[in-house]
């Protein structure tokens, strides 16, 4: 038989996943000098993960990660499979009968908990959710966020707290020509919202913001930032941590916390207000949400392990929604290893373990490999050392039995499911596109897996590429 990765006998493999993880795989798979067969697998039948669902609307450099991925998609040996769950529609066992190394590139769909009573009250919500919705993620759409409140509480100080709270700062003028959906717009257009507070339980030092989106936050149109220059008072150990001399983006931080605590408010709608050193120990409420308890903290440990530890001391801030942004989590795939403390597949260096025994031919990168850390361009080193791993096991990688795509494509549509190429995604991206023309937005985005078939149903197919 011919060697697996030779032109009689391309490697097979099958990602899951279509977000930055997944993508970047698939190039690095394609630059190697192997004959090589990529079929990608995505819930949804739109690609791109949390480039489409994730990143904010007003981030559009970010957005543009997306045309990277197109390219990778235009090559000849990849297969784009759209609204197919893996699990459900097929599950791992089939995906092994088809390809010779398979690549879990699925994220981390889920949040972490607070663990803190009323955490599950209605108006706590996981900013996951709210992302999820103003993106047109159609998980999200029948979510229901009060926005008649005037105190918010978002909880954690990592990217995904600064997104939420830019978007619950800006005014509708500064997002209408993003690619929020119209129907996010309208609820924000109808916003109460006036006290933001972005609550940190450790210090300036150690949040987790970069300097970028951090200063976006000073330059609203209709939201002071407000920072009490007694949280900008350091203790020893983050002194050192500050002084490092490659920790630019945390002075650059400390920087810019500084100018916006010497700032007298303009007298701003809104107001940002940026707190450090407390925890949330509760959210008091009968029917739903009254309050955040917090806890004042103190800071111990040695420098890069300080934690907080809380004083007794306790606030309770009056607020009717709260967004809980403290990471995201993994979750299982049936017939896949997982690790429930970290959210994560047990892997080294990406080979998918279990009980530390290396299951072959099973592999894992971006944050279901290391959990949800890192920028997205963090992730294209990541997925590049997976690819190395499978490489350096392809002579022992066991050959699948039935190496053909269109068989895949067979199997799925003799069980009712409707799989999505990426021609077909590109008409629906298309249809976005012109939808969002009258608005002078870039795309308005279909919200529901039933509005997207339609458009297939409605536009005329190019030929497919197989
Ligand atoms: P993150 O960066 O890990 O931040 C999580 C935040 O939650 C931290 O401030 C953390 O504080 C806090 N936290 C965790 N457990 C907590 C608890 N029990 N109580 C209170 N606070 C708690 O996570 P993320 O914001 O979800 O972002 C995930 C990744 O995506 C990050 O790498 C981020 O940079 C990236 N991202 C990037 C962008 C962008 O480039 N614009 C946008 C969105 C996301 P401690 O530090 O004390 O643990």
């Amino acid at each position: 038989m011919a060697a697996l990765g030779s032109p009689h006998r391309p490697l097979r493999v099958a990602i899951i996943g279509s977000g930055p993880s997944g993508f970047y795989a698939a190039e690095a798979l394609f630059k190697t000098d192997l004959h090589v067969e990529v079929d990608m697998f995505e819930r949804l039948p739109t690609p791109f993960g949390l480039v489409r669902g994730g990143v904010a609307p007003d981030h559009f450099k970010i957005k543009k990660t997306a045309r990277a991925f197109e390219k990778i998609a235009r090559h000849e040996s990849f297969h784009f499979f759209g609204n197919v769950t893996i699990g459900r529609d097929l599950s791992v066992d089939d995906l092994r009968r088809f390809h010779d190394a398979i690549l879990f590139a699925c994220g981390a769909e889920s949040d972490r908990k607070l663990n803190i009573p009323g955490e599950d009250l209605p108006g706590s919500h996981a900013a996951t959710e709210f992302v999820g919705w103003y993106n047109g993620h159609p998980d999200y759409q029948d979510r229901e966020f009060d926005l008649s409140q005037e105190a918010v509480v978002i909880i954690g100080q990592g990217n995904v707290a600064m997104d939420v709270s830019r978007i619950l700062a800006k005014t509708v003028d500064e997002l209408r020509d993003t690619d929020i959906t119209e129907k996010a717009l309208d609820a924000l257009a109808e916003s109460k919202v006036k006290e933001i507070y972005l609550v940190g339980r450790r210090g300036p030092v150690q949040a987790a913001f970069t300097p970028h989106e951090i200063k976006e936050m000073g330059a609203l149109a209709d939201c002071d930032v407000v920072v009490d220059s007694r949280d900008l008072i350091l203790n020893e150990a983050s002194q050192i941590e500050l002084n490092k001399p490659d920790h630019h983006h945390r002075q650059k931080n400390m920087a810019i916390l500084e100018e916006f605590a010497a700032r007298k408010p303009a007298g701003k709608s809104r107001r940002l207000h940026i707190r450090f050193f407390q925890s949330p120990v509760k959210l008091p409420g009968r029917e739903r949400v009254e309050a955040v308890v917090l806890e004042k903290n103190e800071l111990v440990g040695p420098p890069y392990k300080q934690k907080a530890r809380g004083t007794g001391i306790k606030e309770e801030l009056p607020c009717g929604l709260v967004f809980r942004s403290v990471g995201y989590r993994g979750v299982p795939i049936e017939g896949a290893p997982f690790d429930e403390s970290e959210g994560v597949f047990p892997n080294q260096d990406g080979r998918v373990t279990d009980a530390e025994t290396i299951l072959s031919g099973l592999y894992a990168a971006g944050w279901i490999k290391r959990g949800p850390s890192g920028v997205i361009g963090v992730n294209k080193a990541d997925s590049q050392a997976t690819v190395n791993s499978i490489l350096e096991d392809l002579p022992r990688l066991l050959p699948c039995p039935t190496p053909y795509t269109r068989r895949v494509r067979e199997l799925l549509e003799s069980r009712g499911v409707r799989p999505i190429t990426f021609e077909e995604w590109q008409r629906i991206d298309a249809a976005e596109i012109e939808r969002g023309k009258a608005k002078g937005k870039p795309r308005e985005k279909f919200t529901s897996v039933e509005e997207m078939l339609e458009v297939l149903d409605k536009t005329p197919a190019a030929t497919q590429n197989e």
